[in-house]
């Protein structure tokens, strides 16, 4: 049996940097990936048009300054191929490879009290021992296809954007479906249909989408950046989301006059990027989030030449509940002639044929079909693993699979000794700059791992009343916003069956810091040590 202080799960952003800091930290660790390479998202999503939605500039690690000086990313919204090579780069340039054993899923994880350690089972059958067991699963790794009747029958090429084929795939002279229309989605039908010789989008709800307006970047541009980085970092720390693409505004919506309002809206739009910071009160107030969700909706009006096909694809909902997606020419894709719309919420689908998709009012004959359906988020990947704390509680049961999510700072749950999870349900995570709250999470990690190494610690469990309070508040700023109120993958509602209590901290990023690092000042307050 294998001995590590260490163990990780995942290899994507936040397995590459935990397993540098650990080691760094003078650690033996051993990161378990299911893929055969580094990346995580990046390696999983090769689908046409993926691409990162946080600036490049921001979406990338800060730890090393060489290493920010070093990269020079292309464009405005690097691709995926891109984001990739600099995984692959960062895997390399620190020598992280030999710590990490590919194709193997961790399928098992229990806390053996007696031991003070984690017992972590491979699909390999292997059993490693560990003091620390870390997560870095992922909030989006786990595919979620839905269990239409006939699945297995179909007869053409099937995708999921989340496990797309290393292979090129060709979608020329065939007659393609897409099903979903959120951020996956979005990117590819663009790309897909200029392939396709006929494209059927399958819409159940339609989507707030504004422009990217990706752009190549100028080297001028990137090198001041680069030459500015620190300052950069000092305003990044301070701002909600981590970035500073957008500075969340400081007034109402109805502080301005309607006139003011729409060039607000309009300069937005040029610009490209999400609207729901434009004014503060956008997704907490029903009336000013509606002047943003018409604007978009007039902007598909104009765009989309069929006035009922525009009609079609305008959200009714509150803008920013679910996701907000930025496109790349995906309304103008609906004026072409080889796209049909197809509203599944009035036609729902009743099943996959071996031809095809048949919905209740038609026959849809289709060469492949691609699952932009998203994903078991937020809890799917950590699920799949049989985790138990002491006296053998399962995690999943623990939260009521989902139901009753209860976490300290998203970081550590009671129950579950020497556990992290980085990027853990009730932190800021999927609602924010990734890589920014992951490299914090990892850094907050490795310090309370360094406290419990000087201090001959053996055991850091957060205290039952320290998560009940966390988890509390966590909700209670949600509740002050309309993000709990609408139907999406942060509640689990795009799976079927599926329930979760809201499990992401909105205080946003600063303020969370702030919160982290008191704890650990407070010499690790709200965790009970021995
Ligand atoms: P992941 O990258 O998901 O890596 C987790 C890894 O863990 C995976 O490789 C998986 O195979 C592995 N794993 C899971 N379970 C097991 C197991 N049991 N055993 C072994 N290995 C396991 N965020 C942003 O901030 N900005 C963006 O622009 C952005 N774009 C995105 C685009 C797409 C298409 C998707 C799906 C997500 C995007 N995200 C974005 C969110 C993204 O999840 C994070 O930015 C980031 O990549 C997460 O890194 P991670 O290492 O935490 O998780
Ligand atoms: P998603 O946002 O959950 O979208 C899934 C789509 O599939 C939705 O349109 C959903 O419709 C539809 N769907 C699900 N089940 C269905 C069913 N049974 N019948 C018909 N339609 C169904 O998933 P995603 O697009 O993969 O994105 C997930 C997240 O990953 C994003 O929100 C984002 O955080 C990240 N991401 C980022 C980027 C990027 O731009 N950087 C790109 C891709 C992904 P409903 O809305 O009705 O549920």
């Amino acid at each position: 049996m294998d001995n590590y202080d260490a163990i990780v799960v995942g290899a994507g952003f936040s397995g590459l940097y935990m397993l540098h800091r650990l080691r760094e930290a003078g650690l033996s660790a051993r990161v378990y990936e299911v893929g055969d390479n580094v990346g995580g998202v990046w390696y999983w999503n090769r689908y046409p048009g993926a691409r990162c939605d946080v600036e490049s500039i921001y979406y990338n690690f800060t730890f090393s300054k060489e290493l920010l000086q070093e990269w020079t990313w292309t464009s405005r919204y690097a691709e995926q191929p891109e984001i990739l090579a600099y995984l692959n780069h960062v895997a390399d340039r620190f020598d992280l490879r030999r710590d990490i054993q590919f194709d193997t899923r961790v399928v098992s994880a229990h806390y053996i009290e007696a031991a003070g350690k984690w017992r972590v089972e491979t699909n390999d059958g292997r059993v490693a021992m560990a003091k620390y067991f870390i997560s870095g699963v992922g909030c989006l790794s786990t595919s979620s296809t839905p269990r239409f009747e006939g699945l297995d029958t179909f007869g053409g090429e099937q995708y999921h954007t989340g496990t797309w084929p290393h292979e090129p795939v060709s979608f020329e002279g065939k007659r393609v479906g897409v099903i979903g229309t959120g951020s996956s989605g979005v990117q590819a039908i663009p790309q897909v249909a200029r392939q396709a010789a006929h494209l059927y989008v399958f819409q159940r709800t339609a989507q707030y989408s504004t422009p990217a307006a990706n752009r190549p970047y100028d080297r001028e541009y990137v090198e001041g950046i680069k030459a500015n980085y620190p300052a950069i970092r000092e305003q990044v720390l301070k701002s909600w989301g981590g970035t500073t693409t957008r500075p969340r505004g400081d007034r109402c919506a109805f502080e301005d006059t309607e006139a003011e309002r729409r060039n607000r809206y309009e300069q937005a739009w040029k610009e490209g990027g999400w609207m729901h910071g434009l004014y503060k009160d956008l997704v907490t107030d029903p009336r000013a989030n509606e002047t943003v969700g018409e604007f978009i909706r007039g902007k598909i009006r104009e765009i989309v030449k069929a006035p009922e096909i525009a009609a079609k694809l305008a959200p009714t909902y509150l803008y920013g509940v679910k996701r907000p997606v930025m496109d790349t020419g995906y309304f103008e894709t609906y004026n072409r002639d080889n796209v049909t719309l197809v509203d599944v919420k009035a036609d729902p689908i009743v099943k996959i044929t071996p031809t095809g998709l048949r919905t209740r009012d038609a026959d849809y004959p289709l060469d492949a079909i691609i699952f932009a359906t998203g994903y078991d988020a937020m809890t799917g990947a950590l699920f799949r693993i049989d985790i138990r704390g002491k006296d053998g509680v399962s995690l999943r049961d623990k939260w009521s699979n989902g139901e009753r999510i209860r976490t300290y700072l998203g970081l550590a749950t009671a129950g579950f000794p020497n556990m992290f999870t980085i990027t853990g349900p009730e932190s800021p995570s999927v609602l924010s700059n990734m890589v920014w709250s992951i490299e914090q999470h990892v850094e907050w990690i490795d310090a309370c791992i360094r406290h419990m190494e000087v201090n001959r610690i053996a055991v850091i469990e957060a205290k039952p009343q320290a998560e009940e309070a966390w988890s509390r508040h966590c909700h209670e700023v949600a509740d002050a916003t309309l993000f709990p109120k609408g139907d999406s993958w942060y509640n689990g509602s795009n799976v079927e069956g599926k329930k979760m209590s809201f499990p992401i901290y909105l205080a946003g990023i600063s303020v969370y810091r702030e919160i982290c690092d008191r704890v650990a000042a407070n010499g690790y307050d709200g965790f009970q040590q021995a």
